[in-house]
């Protein structure tokens, strides 16, 4: 057996040079290490094929350990010993030697050994190989170099072919793939075995019989001769197709994720935007506001303003923030109690302060405020609003001063009504005493005519004290204080009715009324309004039979008094007009009367803080109505 390494471990004890010379004797190649605890070292660096060791089997621990040792080094080891007994052999199957060679050796039977012990060796070696190529999951096959046909092929190949050993040995890849996929296989073939190098193939595609196209990650690598040249091509190829196929799905997973990512991304942004704009938008808004507004926290300072703010207190926003917003008011425990009230109730309405601007400016303001939560619900703070009420007040006071002229110059003008009228009553007189003594001395001596002009004097002058009698009515409404009391209102419909009584028969008149309330007004202008309503009534008639109808109607604060007639009726367009002093819509000659009555009435209502309005329309009756408030 040439080429044979055989590690001898020598030991003092015995005489190794015989069985040095016994193997090189049979062509075995003999290095050897004087100790045995060298004999590991010794056996890595030279890589023996047999290891002999001598062996004093008794009590002898570490030799024991030394063959364990050399075992796991996958060197087969031979023990040389001078004796045997069983109990000693049985003590040393720790370390399974692949035999033991008792003194005194045989060279025959001691080469034997050796030889079977190294081909023993061989075989399961060789054994072991072929088992993984065997069963390793990757296909993996030897092409020879000049056919490139198999030569061999493992079980995963087999299955990959979809063919048997048998089947594929002696053939090659055109015999099972597609012309393309072959030539592609044997393109790369060549190349290896031209280039003697090692091929990568990160993926091939390969169309099989059982399982379709699959993909593989394919090496390739030449094996030589002694001569250095190629004899073989060898493959492994690993399937990949599930992990491409992972792979893809994961891109395309990651593919999904990148755009939901960018979409989500861009929703984000979006309503990022939109979120600035809406505050951008609201701070506008809030900036644009004429009316001061403030937010105030929990502590009574202030945390944000507009520009409103600045102006009216006259303070920047920078001095404002972070300060006791009461301090801005005349009146700060007033402010501070508003603030109170909001945070108590929730809210504050026209609640009113005054603003004073650093300069002593004041600002009169009605506050609008509420409390302001957060996602909580927590109150935070308190958004308060003011609105700037100098214009209402200077109009206020400008309204006050106006009514107060005006009280004045109607008491004046009633004053002088009052004054001119009872005046002129007595020159009136004097015409009047004058013209009927001229009348009663001459009327004998004068002619017709003169008698006329005489009588229509008498007439115009008769006119004229009524008038003015009227006029001093309609002025004493006014300026005379008047005493209010509750009566009994009926009392003063039955007493009209009698003083009508002459009207009434005149006119042929029925005048009826509802049941009456106790009102709270003067008893004297009452009598005198029901008096001017109810005459007109009967007064402005054309029928057979005239009917006045006196109702009335509770409402919340008032009594809604109606007296309705079936008279000539008014026309739409007076309706106004005929409570205005001296407007008649009929002439003397048709219906007697001044035109004072309903501006009298009129006066009285609002004397009383009542009203007065008409609904009627011509040839269809009137119904006057009038409001007496309860107290
Ligand atoms: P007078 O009755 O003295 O004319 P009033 O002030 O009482 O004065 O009335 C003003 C005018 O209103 C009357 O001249 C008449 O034309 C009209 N008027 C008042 N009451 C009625 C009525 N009930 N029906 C129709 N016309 C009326």
């Amino acid at each position: 057996m040439a080429n044979v390494k055989i590690l001898l471990v020598k030991d003092e004890n015995l005489e190794p040079r015989d069985i040095k010379r016994i193997l090189e004797s049979f062509g075995f190649e003999v290095p050897h290490v004087a100790s045995r605890d060298d004999a590991v070292d010794k056996a890595l660096k030279i890589m023996p094929d047999l290891i002999l060791m001598y062996m004093v089997l008794e009590g002898h621990i570490d030799d024991i350990e030394v063959v364990s040792k050399i075992k796991k080094l996958n060197i087969p080891v031979i023990v040389l010993t001078t004796h045997f007994e069983g109990s000693e052999i049985e003590n040393s199957k720790v370390a399974e030697p692949y035999d033991y060679i008792i003194k005194p050796y045989d060279p025959t039977k001691f080469k034997h050994i050796i030889e079977l012990t190294i081909y023993k060796d061989k075989m399961e070696k060789e054994e072991f190989l072929e088992n993984i190529v065997e069963n390793i999951p990757n296909m993996i096959f030897i092409k020879d170099a000049q056919k490139l046909n198999f030569e061999m092929i493992n079980k995963a190949g087999e299955e990959l072919f979809g063919h048997s050993k048998e089947e594929i040995l002696g053939k090659n890849d055109y015999d099972f793939f597609p012309k393309n996929e072959a030539d592609f296989f044997t393109q790369k073939d060549r190349e290896v075995l031209h280039n003697r190098i090692l091929l990568d193939i990160p993926e091939e595609t390969l169309e099989t019989k059982n399982f379709g196209q699959r993909i593989l990650h394919t090496k390739k690598i030449p094996l030589l001769n002694k001569e250095g040249n190629p004899e073989y091509l060898l493959g492994i190829s690993e399937d990949i197709t599930e992990l491409k196929k992972a792979e893809k799905s994961l891109a395309k997973a990651y593919d999904e994720l990148e755009l939901k990512v960018q979409e989500r991304t861009s929703e984000i942004l979006r309503s990022k935007e939109e979120l600035r704009l809406t505050n951008l938008y609201n701070r506008e808004l809030l900036e644009v506001n004429i009316d001061p507004l403030v937010t105030i926290g929990p502590d009574g300072n202030i945390t944000d303003l507009n520009k409103a703010v600045e102006l009216v207190t006259g303070y920047s926003r920078i001095q404002l923030i972070g300060t006791d917003f009461s301090d801005y008011f005349t009146d700060s425990d007033k402010a501070k109690a508003g603030y109170e009230k909001v945070f108590r109730e929730g809210f504050v309405k026209d609640y009113p302060l005054e603003i004073q601007h650093k300069n002593g400016n004041i600002t009169p303001v009605l506050y609008n405020a509420s409390v302001y939560k957060n996602e909580k619900g927590e109150t935070i703070g308190v958004f308060a609003a003011a609105r700037d009420i100098s214009q209402l007040k200077r109009a206020e006071v400008k309204l006050e001063k106006l009514i107060g002229k005006l009280e004045i110059s109607n008491k004046e003008l009633e004053q002088f009504a009052y004054v001119a009228s009872h005046d002129l009553k007595e020159p009136l007189r004097m015409i009047t005493s004058f013209l009927q003594l001229l009348k009663m001395r001459y009327a004998d001596n004068l002619d017709e005519d003169a008698n006329d002009f005489i009588n229509y004097a008498v007439d115009g002058a008769k006119r004229m004290d009524n008038m003015i009698n009227d006029l001093l009515e309609y002025s004493r409404v006014g300026s005379q204080k008047r005493e209010f009391k509750y009566f009994q209102c009926e009392k003063i419909v039955e007493l009209v009715l009698t003083n009508l009584k002459p009207l009434i028969e005149d006119h042929n008149a029925i005048v009826t009324y509802d049941s009456m309330p106790i009102i709270y007004a003067n008893e004297h202008q009452m009598v005198q309004l029901f008096q001017n309503l109810i005459s007109n009534g009967i007064k402005y008639s054309d029928k057979e039979i005239t009917k006045v109808h006196i109702s009335v109607i509770k409402k919340p604060d008032e009594y809604v008094f109606s007296i309705k007639d079936n008279g000539l009726g008014i026309d739409k367009a007076h309706l106004k007009r005929i409570f205005t002093i001296f407007q008649r819509l009929h002439t003397r000659a048709e219906y007697d009367g001044t035109g004072i009555g309903l501006a009298i009435s009129e006066k009285i209502l609002h004397q009383h803080g009542g009203k007065i309005w008409a609904e009627s329309e011509l040839g269809k009756g009137s119904t006057f109505y009038f409001s007496i408030p309860i107290p």
